[in-house]
């Protein structure tokens, strides 16, 4: 970034910043979210795929179900290390480190109001009781991590006395949250600061998008040196959520270049994956992982786009994991229109593009927003039965018994019928199982190496869209499909990536 040498001298950034990840345990608070054991653990494992150094994976003292999910996540031998948060109670303490925690999570309230209305204690015993349990918690030979909640609302002066309190009593790192969301960025990075002067110890941040302002305000305590930040997938968490994670590891790479453990082209994937599980889609305008992080629609945008992307993409989708998507619209141009349609599996004539164009805007004029299934059918309509392509998904059927679900699909390839069948536990995973066995079959080596399956609101006919990224023979190429259930759009978002791949080996246009 070239602004990124004014900030040298400015701030002291850490050389490196520590993620540890709350979707599990701030995240799971999320209103109306339960996640079960098994859910818990895929998440844990994409979480340590992704790099994240820390993984609270619960409150292990609150229920059962809760312990044994934290018992589970600690015995998998993540690369990560696992903690869980404990109140200032031995027993939270005895359940995190019995689960088999690596680190533990100590908080206790240190506003006016948290100490008096929640724990009615008064500020000496709230001192006494945190410096009795990070000191019985060391004591259990595990990293101590310290929060004092509501530190935004705290007397500064009684916040760093408890900080330096706890330090003294051993705590491994100090976390400044902001429960509720009140800080703004100066705040946190000088609270950030003092802390760090004063303990001497690493200091974290956590905060919640109340005000709309988390991941500013965690980014501003890594300006103040803070070298840990707490994060959740997606930004869910209470009410408004909490600071995002692909936000942040978004911006300390590419815009302070600072350095962390994530692997960034994982952070989609794991995004979907969260969304999935708890039920919280993903806000389409949202930074980083939106639907329209990437997705283009005027044409002068996306002709910039397609000739240079850095002309209006701040960093590559692919750096993120996501794809790029051009949206048909009135504002839409030949380059939009041909990207699109390579992508459904054809190829046309400039002529044709043209004619296709002329018609999308007529109907983007009349004020109706254009979907996918209804260019296809202009395409149609245009080109007729010139737009042959080399693999048609001619019927699929698919059958679900209490044990497995299968799906029988037959495609036309060349002028031939090919006939497969797939099976899975989800009728979704017998489709894609019949889709792999098909092409595996005519291409050799293929795999999915991602999906997303959206709802259409403007279809009733075909009511599923589908993107599919495809490695075929070490190309990667992105296929697009409608239908009428998900193993259905799934077969034809494969067979047009497919077509893609055939026909762009056949006439030399790379993508
Ligand atoms: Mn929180």
């Amino acid at each position: 970034m070239s602004w990124r040498s004014s900030l040298e001298g400015v701030y002291a950034l850490p050389s490196r910043v520590f993620f540890f990840d709350t979707t599990l345990r701030d995240g799971e608070q999320t209103p109306g979210v339960a996640l079960r054991v098994e859910e818990k653990v895929m998440i844990a494992e994409a979480l340590s795929d992704l790099g994240v150094d820390v993984i609270e994976a619960g409150f292990a003292v609150v229920s059962k179900g809760e312990y044994e999910s934290v018992k589970r996540i600690c015995g998998l031998g993540l690369s990560s290390k696992i903690c869980s948060l404990s109140r200032c109670e031995k027993r939270d303490v005895d359940a995190a480190v019995d689960a088999g925690c690596d680190w533990v999570h100590v908080f206790i309230a240190t506003s006016e109001l948290h100490m008096k209305y929640k724990l009615n204690m008064t500020r000496e015993q709230v001192v006494e009781r945190a410096v009795e349990m990070v000191e019985y918690a060391k004591s259990r030979g595990v990293v101590v991590h310290f929060s004092a909640e509501d530190a935004t609302r705290s007397d500064p002066e009684f916040l760093m006395e408890v900080y330096r309190r706890v330090r003294d009593a051993g705590a491994d790192s100090l976390d400044i949250p902001d429960t509720v969301g009140v800080a703004v960025p100066h705040v946190m990075r000088s609270l950030a600061s003092r802390a760090k002067r004063e303990t001497g110890l690493p200091i974290a941040v956590h905060c919640h998008d109340d005000m709309g302002l988390a991941t500013a305000n965690t980014l501003a305590g890594v300006e103040g040196g803070a070298e840990i930040v707490h994060v959740t997938v997606n930004g869910i968490g209470e009410r408004a959520g909490n600071t995002s994670l692909e936000e942040v590891a978004v911006a300390l790479k590419f815009l302070y270049g600072v350095e962390t453990g994530i692997r960034h082209e994982n952070i989609a994937r794991v995004s979907r994956l969260v969304a999935r599980l708890t039920g919280i889609p993903v806000p389409k305008n949202k930074a980083v992982v939106g639907e329209h992080a990437f997705s283009h629609e005027s044409g002068i945008h996306v002709h910039g786009v397609i000739n240079n992307p850095a002309t209006y993409e701040p960093i590559m989708p692919e750096q993120v994991g996501m794809s790029r998507r051009i949206v048909i619209g009135k504002h839409s141009g030949a380059h939009s229109i041909n990207t699109i349609l390579r992508q459904y599996g054809f190829v046309l004539e400039i002529g044709e593009v043209r004619a296709v164009l002329e018609r999308v805007k007529n109907v983007a004029d009349s004020g109706h927003k254009l979907s996918d299934q209804e260019l296809l059918q202009i395409v149609e309509e245009v080109v007729g039965s010139r737009a042959v392509r080399p693999v048609a998904l001619k019927g699929f059927q698919q059958i679900t018994t209490e044990h497995v679900d299968r799906c029988v699909a037959e495609f036309e390839v060349n002028g031939e019928t090919l006939r497969v069948e797939g099976v899975g536990d989800t009728p979704l995973k017998s489709a894609i199982d019949a889709s792999m066995k098909a092409f595996t079959n005519i291409l050799g080596d293929i795999k999915i190496v991602d999906y997303s399956l959206f709802a259409s609101p403007y279809e009733d006919r075909h009511p599923y869209e589908a993107e599919v990224i495809v490695r075929v023979n070490g190309n990667t190429v992105v296929g697009r499909g409608i239908g009428k259930t998900s193993g259905h759009t799934i077969l034809n978002a494969v067979s047009n990536a497919v077509n893609q791949y055939l026909l762009t080996q056949s006439r030399g246009v790379g993508r």
